[in-house]
């Protein structure tokens, strides 16, 4: 759907027509994993990508792919990829970027179990991940080198409140021959638009605030179908035959949409973490309310921040929407319409009043995940970052004295009596 329509519009109808046999209105749950053939020629032109359709769920699913459509015009992309998780898009873009040998420059301050999907995971495949303060443009400029596909960040930064300077890496990556990949996960569409300062790939954990309800995993790669994968050798998938398809080249063949046809048809293939039709469902009825939502998450959590700043056992707190904040400039220029609902708290009493705190809430869940309708609580060095050594744990944002909220579409005033006797206790 063009974006010649208004945000809200697109989160309502992009990608999705009345069903074409029995007019439902809503978009069906297509639970197949298959499709027929009209005839020998067809099954043949679909196999050979010389014609588009539907094989095998595996590859594309007519729910899913109403879904697809939907995040590739919210972000003002060319087209997207829905597969199983957040951690599978990573895997399904790097896939197509990367080669045993290569590199990839990537924030240090990332989402606890992306540390480790780069850090560690990864490295089995042979692929390099350059930790870098992504914030500091002179050590990314530093970072690359020949071997390096790609500068990877989050734009707003889960968990300390960080905005990437998107303008600024985008620059460093074009200059390098390279796409600059943001994960929008904690910003989504609505308050931030990274390819419009320069991001060539935008990936989600759809299971955040796209879906908004904690019910579905998902994950999405948007494609901008700006860059050009043959404007030197790095990147063969795209830019070299395709063996398995009879030598066709996918950057010609497709031209903007290549990323998203190999998404589709060789990482999907064989990589096979394919988004469930059910979660697809889920995740298209979220997207619909995405815009009030946010703009609630975002007003509570102003709220929450200001009142934990102001708190006697708290020593600061880490939320872009806040003055004191260091990325208070960068939240209003890349984050004008809020700054998202998650942050940090940093507490006098260390590990302990953070332990002490996950266990006194009563509104607040106590569980690992961000960006539901719920308020969440969790201290990381305890839980989804204790994985990782004392040093990655504070370069990350999530030291011992460190609680990380996810203000929720609650009554604010609730939220805060909740926090306060937690904190008094
Ligand atoms: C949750 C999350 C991921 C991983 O997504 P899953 O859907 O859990 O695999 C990646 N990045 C960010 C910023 C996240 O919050």
């Amino acid at each position: 759907m063009s974006e010649q329509f208004g945000f809200e519009t697109r989160m309502i109808h992009a990608g999705s027509r009345p069903e074409a046999v029995s007019g439902a209105r809503q978009t069906p749950i297509f639970q197949n994993t298959s499709y027929v053939f009209q005839d020998v020629d067809h099954a043949a032109d679909l196999f050979n990508l010389q014609d588009f359709g539907f094989i095998y769920s595996r590859l594309t699913n007519p729910t899913v792919s109403v879904l697809e459509e939907r995040m590739a015009s919210l972000e003002g992309g060319r087209g997207a990829t829905c597969c199983a998780s957040g951690h599978a898009a990573q895997l399904l873009i790097m896939q197509a970027l990367m080669h045993p040998g290569s590199r990839v420059v990537v924030s240090t301050k990332l989402y606890g179990g992306s540390i480790t999907q780069f850090g560690k995971t990864f490295k089995k495949f042979g692929w390099h991940g350059d930790f870098v303060d992504t914030n500091d443009l002179d050590a990314v400029d530093a970072a690359m080198t020949e071997d390096t596909k790609a500068i990877f960040v989050e734009s707003l930064a889960n968990p300390g409140g960080v905005v990437s300077d998107l303008e600024g890496l985008a620059k460093i990556a074009n200059a390098h021959g390279v796409p600059l990949i943001v994960d929008n996960t904690l910003a989504t569409p609505y308050l931030c638009r990274p390819f419009e300062w320069g991001a060539d790939i935008v990936v989600h954990s759809t299971t955040k605030y796209m879906s908004g309800n904690g019910t579905s995993l998902g994950g999405c790669v948007v494609d901008s179908g700006t860059f050009n994968w043959a404007q030197n050798n790095r990147f063969p998938s795209l830019a070299a035959p395709e063996e398995a398809y009879h030598g066709l080249i996918f950057h010609e063949t497709f031209g903007d949409m290549a990323m998203t046809a190999y998404l589709h048809a060789v990482g999907l293939r064989d990589l096979g973490a394919s988004m469930a039709p059910q979660n697809a469902f889920q995740t298209i009825l979220g997207s619909e309310t995405l815009s009030l939502r946010m703009d609630r998450h975002c007003e509570n959590a102003l709220k929450i921040a200001t009142y934990l700043e102001g708190h006697p056992a708290i020593t600061s707190v880490s939320y872009a929407g806040l003055k004191s904040s260091s990325f208070y400039d960068l939240g209003q220029k890349y984050l004008p319409k809020g700054q998202g609902a998650v942050f940090t708290a940093q507490l006098k009493g260390g590990f302990e009043a953070g332990v002490k705190l996950v266990e006194s809430v009563n509104l607040f869940s106590h569980l690992a995940n961000v960006g539901d309708a719920r308020s969440l609580v969790l201290h990381p060095a305890s839980t989804t970052h204790r994985q990782l050594t004392p040093e990655q744990r504070s370069s990350a944002g999530a030291g011992d004295d460190i609680v990380r909220l996810s203000i929720g579409l609650e009554t604010v005033e609730d939220l805060v009596r909740d926090l306060d006797q937690a904190l008094s206790t």
